[in-house]
């Protein structure tokens, strides 16, 4: 079982190795995942991330020494971890700091049918439209490739172009 914790930098990093000890004892996988302009309350700044790799530190330090895992899957989002006393795993979602988006092979379907090819899209697919309008699965095949190959090459957070999607995580899923 894996176990998410988004992080933000001045509130989080007293749980973190309270997270990791929990995790430790009840034989879960803790993932952090650095905090990403996706929030509701619209207060994400770059200053407010607390990266993948302080919570590295902040682990070893309060834990013990940790190695990555072996034979990690480059298009997974997390980079793992074990404890090097065989005390467990844990993840790192760097989205901010090390996107991994070049490897990146998800897309999302909203529960209003609407698909994503990214968690920042500024543009959707209407799936739903097409199949309330009677297309065919050719038709949606061809839909869920164009949105396939218009995938970006990254989300841009780290540069001047980002811009921030209406679309909150809440409403996307995952
Ligand atoms: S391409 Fe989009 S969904 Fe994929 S890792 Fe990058 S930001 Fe996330």
């Amino acid at each position: 079982m894996k176990v998410n914790a988004v992080s933000i930098r001045g509130l989080s990093e007293p749980d973190i190795v309270p997270l990791g000890q929990f995790a430790r004892e009840h034989r879960l996988e803790m993932r952090f995942i650095e905090y990403m302009p996706l929030d509701a309350v619209d207060r994400w700044e770059r200053g407010k991330v607390l990266f993948a790799a302080e919570i590295l530190d902040l682990l070893e330090a309060g834990i013990g020494p940790l190695g990555p895992s072996p034979g990690q899957d480059p298009a997974a989002p997390a980079l793992d971890y074990e404890y090097l006393d065989g005390g467990g795993r844990v993840g790192m979602i760097a989205s901010v700091s090390r996107p991994f988006c070049a490897s990146c092979n998800r897309v999302r379907l909203t529960a209003e049918g609407k698909l994503r090819n990214c968690l920042f899209s500024l543009e959707e697919t209407d799936i739903r439209a097409l199949l309330r309008g009677g297309a065919g699965d050719s038709e949606i095949a061809t839909a869920l490739r164009a949105s396939v190959a218009a995938k970006w090459e990254g989300h841009e957070i780290n540069t001047a172009r980002f811009i921030k999607p209406e679309r909150l995580m809440h409403s996307i899923g995952g």
